[in-house]
Parts: C-alpha cells; structure tokens; sequence
C-alpha cells in the first residue's frame, strides 16, 4: 500500500516537479531518492520508514536541528497574531524590529542596521544594488564594480549568479549583469593587482565567504582577511562578507567572520537566521555606511521585497537564535567540530583514497584522491558515489566536483552529540570502503 503510495508521488514528482540544482535526466531516471515527510534532532525520516543522518543539515541551514516544538508553537503564535504586515514606508512590526536590534548586538564590527530579504541570493543581490546606490551617494557613481573570488557561491539571483567566481553557474545562463570580475580564491595580491588593472575609482565594494562553502569547502589561509581588510581599506573599497552558510554558529563561532576578527563593511545572512524553520535573509551594514545614508539620501530607497521584516519569519528567527544561546550550540559545534575533524582524520588513515580533510565548527570536507602523495585526482570523480553509498546507509552528504574538485561535504546541526558524530563517521568509513573497493590506486596506505 504504501510503497504504491510512494511510486504514485515519484511518478507526479517526475512530471510536475521541477526540482532546483538537480540532474533533470537523473530524476527522470530514477524519481526522487528520499521522499521526506519528518524530521527530529540531526535525523531525517522518509515515506519508506528510512531514516538519515542529515549530514548537510539540509542545506547548511537546520543549525538547531529538526522537529522544534517552541519553533513551531511559535510560527503559530506569530500567525495567529499578526500573520503579515508591511514593512514598506512607514510601516513596521515588532519581529522585525526586535531582530534588528538583536543582530546589532551579536554581528561582527559595528553592522547596526539589516535589510531584510527572504534568504541568501536576495541578501547578495540587495548588497550589491546597497553599495552601488551608496557611492552614488558619494558623488561616486563610477564606482559600480563588484569583485569575488573564483571558487565563491553567491546564489542564483542575476546579480549573485553573476558574482559567484564558479563557472558553471555562470555558464548556465547566457546573459549576465555587467560590472562583476574574479579573482584567484586564495591570493590578496590578486585582489590588489585586479583592483589596479580594473582602475580603483571603478571598484564598489569585495564580496567574499569568510568559509567558502558550496565551491567545495575551502578555509582562509592565516592572514587572508587582514590583508584583505587592508587593500579594501587602502583602495576606499567596500568590503562584504557573505555570512549565508557561516553565520549563526556554524563554524564555532556566532559569525565566520569571528575567527579572523576582521569587521565587514556589510554582511549577507540567510539560512541559520531560522535554521530554515522560515524563509529569511538580510544585509547588515555598518553604522557609518548607515550614518552616511541617513544624512545623503534624498528620496525614497527604492528597494524592497514584499516580505522584507516578514514577522512570522522574524519571530521564528528571534526563537531560533534565543535556543542556539540556550543550548550553547555555538561552543558545541566548536566542540562537535573538533571531534568531526578527528574523525575525519581517522577515516583518512583507514582509506587509501582519501585526501585532505579539513573542518572549522561543524562545516568539514574530505577529499577523494587516487594518489596521497601527489594529490592526483580519478579521471571520473569518486565522490558522488560516495554520497550514494553513503545515503544507502543512512548518512545524507553531498559531493562536490567544481573545477576538478573530488569533495565530499559537511555541515550536520550545531546539535550533534560524540555518539552521532561517531556514526556518522563509522557510515563514512565504510561506504568509502564500498567505493574504494571498485577502484585501483596509486598509493597505499
Ligand atoms: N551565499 C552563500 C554563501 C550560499 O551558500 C548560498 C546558498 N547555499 C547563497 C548565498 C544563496 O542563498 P539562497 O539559496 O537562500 O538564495
């Protein structure tokens, strides 16, 4: 009965269900892998009875973990109340206005004020039309560049589409908005000689993720963003920081940003806002960004989105933050980290195909390699088939193959304990084992 059930949503997934960042010929092939109807803690449960580590914690985002009851009672309270109002003109709520003046108080540097949005690639695309719309201000208006790095994700909005540094997205649209260029991922000098060849004084603003996240996982070498901060500073460039994976505890501190105790000029912040329990993003910008806004504007900021200061999803925000302080998820997920790390670590002596591992809170990487030593890659990369056989043995991660990258990624909710993290690196180990037993290497252990 209920596997007739289950093939009946496949086949109505197949046909109506245009899934985003998905194999359109792989669905249709094999219909959807996991058809999820709960979930609780760090696990998944689907229509088949199966149930998953959720690895990824979805999309980054479930950072208080699944099945919130104060979450939901919430959402309830704020709908039943006030479901929705306007934030446009003069208009405002109480969500709205006692989140903004919470992230004041937690956010890097001095952000003060936030632009809210309903999540992370109107968050870029609001940053960029935000800085461009300042130096306008300024009497700058030749300033309209926006500078990223080469292995950056930024969203699939046309200005984050445009400022995200992996090709591929870029590739899938044929038409892009003007005045976004790259920079090599891990180098400041190339920040600097980009900004001299590009001319300064055409050059808005930096955008950069403090841990580079869906292009494969890649941490800041020492210094990175100091020098960073630095060239913005000398160049009068704005520097921003896209905080939609990173923020909210995820690296083991409030923001990616903490660790390197360098201040943005602006931030991006989504998913980990409402552990996706709502849909929610928003730019901060600093007080002296805001100041000047204050005594230059003229008129009216013709920017908004219709659920900009959304109170439900505010006040789902303003509960999930109040948990994560409560529960201490933010030393937990330094914690958790370290041990996710060590794990890896292990897994990396057992497996003759594993590579560089890598971790910063709960938002960890391991490489697939068919040579240790010379960090030679397969022809065909071996991660997906990882992934696969880890969501056979109840794991949820995902692979990432950018720019000949061979990556398997994690990120599980800032609410893993030793024993989840220890299965979930036991399901690791053996379904590299599974694939490392279809292939030949070029090293040994
Ligand atoms: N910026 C970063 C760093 C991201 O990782 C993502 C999403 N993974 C986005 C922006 C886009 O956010 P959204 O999918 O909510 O639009």
């Amino acid at each position: 009965m209920m596997k007739d059930y289950y093939q009946k949503l496949a086949d109505l997934d197949k046909k109506h269900f245009l899934h985003p960042t998905t194999s359109i010929k792989q669905q249709q092939e094999n219909g959807p892998e996991f058809i999820f109807t709960e979930g609780k803690g760090v696990r998944l449960y689907d229509l088949d009875g199966r149930s998953a580590i959720d690895g990824l914690s979805s999309l980054w985002n479930v950072n208080i973990g699944h099945g919130r009851d104060e979450i939901a009672q919430t959402a309830y309270d704020q709908m039943k109340t006030l479901g929705y109002s306007s934030c446009f003109a003069t208009f405002s709520n109480e969500p709205a206005i006692q989140l903004a003046a919470k992230l004041a108080e937690i956010a890097p540097g001095n952000l003060s004020a936030t632009f809210f949005t309903s999540g992370g690639s109107e968050s870029n695309d609001t940053a960029y039309k935000l800085a461009r719309h300042y130096w306008i201000l300024k009497g700058q208006p030749e300033r309209k560049k926006i500078i990223s790095r080469s292995k950056s994700y930024h969203g699939v909005a046309m200005g984050a589409t445009s400022a995200t540094g992996l090709k591929p997205f870029r590739d899938f649209t044929n038409s892009l908005a003007p005045d976004f260029c790259y920079v090599d991922h891990f180098s400041p000098e190339a920040l600097r000689e980009k900004i001299e060849s590009e001319n300064p004084e055409t050059v808005a603003a930096f955008i950069a993720e403090p841990v580079q996240g869906a292009g494969g996982l890649h941490i800041a070498p020492e210094g990175f963003f100091k020098e960073i901060r630095k060239i913005c500073d000398e160049y009068g460039i704005l520097f921003i920081t896209d905080e939609v994976i990173t923020g909210f505890g995820r690296t083991g501190t409030y923001f990616g940003m903490d660790h390197y105790d360098v201040a943005p000029d602006m931030m991006c912040f989504a998913k980990g806002v409402t552990s996706g329990y709502a849909q929610l993003g928003g730019v901060m910008i600093s007080e002296d960004i805001h100041k000047d806004l204050i005594e230059l504007s003229e008129g009216t900021l013709l920017h908004g989105y219709t659920y900009s200061g959304h109170p439900m999803a505010c006040a789902v925000a303003l509960k999930n933050l109040e948990i994560i302080e409560r529960e201490n998820l933010i030393e937990n997920s330094r914690l958790m980290g370290l041990e996710l790390l060590n794990g890896f670590k292990q897994v990396q002596k057992q497996r003759s195909i594993v590579g560089d591992v890598r971790a910063l809170g709960l938002m960890g990487a391991v490489e697939v390699v068919k040579n240790k030593k010379t960090n030679e890659r397969f022809e065909d990369p071996l991660a997906p088939k990882i992934v696969t056989e880890a969501a056979k043995r109840g794991l949820i991660c995902r692979s990432v193959v950018f720019d000949q990258q061979d990556t398997v990624v994690f990120a599980p909710p800032l609410t893993i304990n030793q024993g989840e993290i220890k299965e979930l690196i036991e399901i690791l180990n053996d379904a590299i084992l599974a694939v490392e037993k279809t292939v030949a290497t070029t090293s040994a252990l």
